[in-house]
């Protein structure tokens, strides 16, 4: 298989940007668990992708060496963080990519570039040698042109990494053996707090009539409830900017990367390799992350925000007592114009509104094409599972898939 890296998990002896000028001439000493594990399973690892620098974004314009272009429309972005890989895998260049996912970084640009996308369980994939953005979020996984071929890299991908102590110790199913095309009898949810007036109406009846088809094949579909959903833009960005607040202050002018020329001491060092190196999305979120875990404001907001996680993680865990997995939008719109957010932070956040939650909850969700809007543009649909259950959302997605076919 010919699968292509995003420039955030490191390949020995190449380099590792991150998308980044602080890390422009950073080589690798080592090879990713993920990396050796590929290498080991013949596969060919072809190049490494452009990405959102450190991961921070949804659409590639934040990123040091430009933006990567959507192949279906070249006006519009190909999503973000990992858009390089989805672009890699939907223009033919490679069979599978690996990408990272904090906040949605593999679902959403899978969704806007009409691909597969695989977020894992946190905890299934090793992150040793993966380069931290959030590290309580981060998860490296699989892009495909079908679910199949995501479920073949994963299952080369996954397993405990002595490495990485927060990688689990749950053994890893044969998960090509769990894609039957049965879904008769499966829970499935669909949270009402997704499907509102806000969301896009063409994507909205798109999910629906694939919901229809599940529920014609056995399917049972409830209505269940995530009080909690409005508070996860909120809590999702207070904790990732903390966490990579923290994360970042390696890059440090000395130890790895960029250099600023002629500094007369060490402060200087630290100061103008890093205003020199990081660009301003990182900064804005190393500024955010800073505040927030500060001596006077850590209680309300760094250690309220975790509350919040936990809150959610639990309604979460209440709709699973319910149903076997959810069906969700993976994000509120298709793929949006290059330059139409990037100037507005905000209302690129909340493109993340529908995959950030399985990442605070550390739960697996899986984006597939679903159609198509007035603009031919691919509409992405989410499925969510429980905690190591990638089995399930693997094979509603597989089933799924074949309907579309
Ligand atoms: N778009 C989100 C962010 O900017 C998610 C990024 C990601 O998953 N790496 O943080």
């Amino acid at each position: 298989m010919v699968i292509a890296i995003k420039d955030v998990i490191c390949i020995k002896g190449k380099m590792v940007t991150c998308g980044s000028r602080i890390l422009e001439h950073f080589e690798s000493p080592y090879d990713a668990t993920v990396i050796q594990r590929l290498n080991r399973a013949d596969g060919i690892i072809i190049g490494q992708t452009n990405m959102d620098e450190f991961a921070m974004g949804s659409s590639t314009e934040n990123c040091a060496y430009g933006v990567v272009l959507n192949p279906i429309d070249e006006t519009r972005v190909p999503g973000g963080s990992s858009g390089g890989s989805a672009v890699a895998v939907a223009a033919g260049m490679a069979w599978t990519a690996l990408g990272s996912d904090t906040g949605g970084s593999i679902r959403q640009p899978a969704a806007f570039c009409g691909i597969v996308g695989l977020k894992p369980t946190y905890g299934r994939v090793s992150r040793y040698g993966l380069v931290a953005f959030a590290s309580s979020f981060d998860q490296i996984g699989p892009f495909g042109g079908c679910v199949s071929d995501v479920a073949r890299v994963l299952k080369v991908i996954a397993g405990h990494d002595p490495c990485d102590s927060t990688s689990a110790q749950v053994p890893v199913p044969d998960y090509v053996k769990s894609l039957t095309g049965d879904v008769s009898g499966l829970r499935i949810g669909l949270p009402k707090e997704y499907y509102t007036e806000a969301l896009d109406r063409e994507i909205n009846d798109a999910i629906m009539k694939k919901v229809d088809v599940l529920r014609l094949h056995g399917a049972i579909v409830k209505e269940v409830s995530l009080p909690y959903t409005e508070y996860t833009i909120a809590a999702y960005y207070i904790l990732t900017t903390a966490e990579a607040s923290s994360n970042l202050a390696r890059y440090d002018g000395a130890r790895y990367g960029r250099r600023a020329k002629g500094a007369k001491d060490v402060i200087e060092l630290y100061t103008r390799s890093r205003s020199e190196g990081f660009g301003d999305e990182v900064k804005r979120r190393i500024m955010l992350g800073t505040y927030v875990l500060s001596a006077g404001y850590y209680e309300a907001y760094y250690r309220k925000g975790q509350k919040v996680r936990r809150l959610i993680k639990e309604d979460f865990d209440k709709a699973f007592q319910d149903v076997d997995c959810l069906i969700t939008p993976t994000s509120p719109t298709t793929a949006f114009k290059i330059g139409e957010k990037v100037d507005d932070p905000l209302t690129m956040y909340l493109s993340d509104i529908y995959t950030v939650s399985a990442n605070l909850a550390g739960i697996p969700g899986i984006s597939i094409p679903c159609g198509k809007d007035h603009q031919g543009l691919p509409i992405g649909l989410q499925i969510l599972g429980k905690q190591f259950d990638e089995e399930t959302i693997l094979r509603v997605a597989d089933f799924l898939e074949s309907d579309e076919r």
